[in-house]
């Protein structure tokens, strides 16, 4: 079948002290509040409320490695094809992340946004326990992280939003690892496009 290209995929990588990072992109009263507002809210068990104070996960780490994912659309591509590209890598990204966290002892995977593992919803408005804690992590955000000044200070590119549906420069999923020593085994593709077959999308 005919492959039309829709998006180039560029990653970008920083390693960056815990302390500093503290200092520099964690406030977590600040984002609880955020949150607060926000309709996952005590509704995804890969957001708060938590049952541990999230300080205390802060601290148990030396480092933070993070990586950007920067989705910028090619000529043609469609709001929706892109969308669906975002998710695409965001599970590709989450995969590789799991594989890292594998060969970093002790490490923590940072997912790039909320959890969206189970297609039918979290289990947690159900007060059942979650399906998946063997792949679910906690996002950046949801410890208290500024995604937008990490992308700013370590990428030097701002997050972009999508706004009255019109199609973005590019969109971007943050991540990482926390690790209690240097990384090991980081493969990252620096920029590659993704293609899907024609007419898997409309539009
Ligand atoms: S894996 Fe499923 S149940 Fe667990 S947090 Fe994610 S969506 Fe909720």
């Amino acid at each position: 079948m005919v492959k039309s290209v829709l998006y180039k995929v560029q990653h970008q990588q920083a390693q960056v002290p815990v302390a500093e990072y503290l200092q520099e992109c964690v406030d977590v009263d600040k984002f609880l509040g955020y949150c607060q507002q926000c309709e996952n809210y005590n509704r995804r068990w890969s957001c708060p409320t938590f049952d541990f104070a999230l300080m205390d996960i802060w601290r148990r780490f030396k480092s933070l490695w993070l990586v950007n994912c920067v989705l910028t659309p090619l000529p043609g591509t469609t709001l929706e094809q892109l969308l669906a590209g975002l998710q695409q890598e965001k599970n590709r990204l989450h995969d590789a992340l799991l594989n890292l966290e594998k060969q970093n002892t002790g490490a923590w995977v940072l997912s790039a946004g909320s959890c969206r593992l189970c297609e039918e919803g979290c289990s947690r408005p159900q007060g059942q326990p979650c399906r998946k804690p063997e792949r679910m992590r906690y996002s950046l955000e949801a410890l208290g992280g500024d995604v937008g000044k990490t992308a700013e200070l370590y990428f030097k590119q701002p997050l972009v939003w999508i706004e009255k549906g019109e199609m973005p420069a590019y969109l971007t999923l943050v991540g990482g690892l926390l690790l209690t020593e240097e990384i090991k085994g980081v493969c990252f593709d620096e920029e590659r496009e993704f293609s899907i077959p024609t007419g898997l999308f409309a539009g």
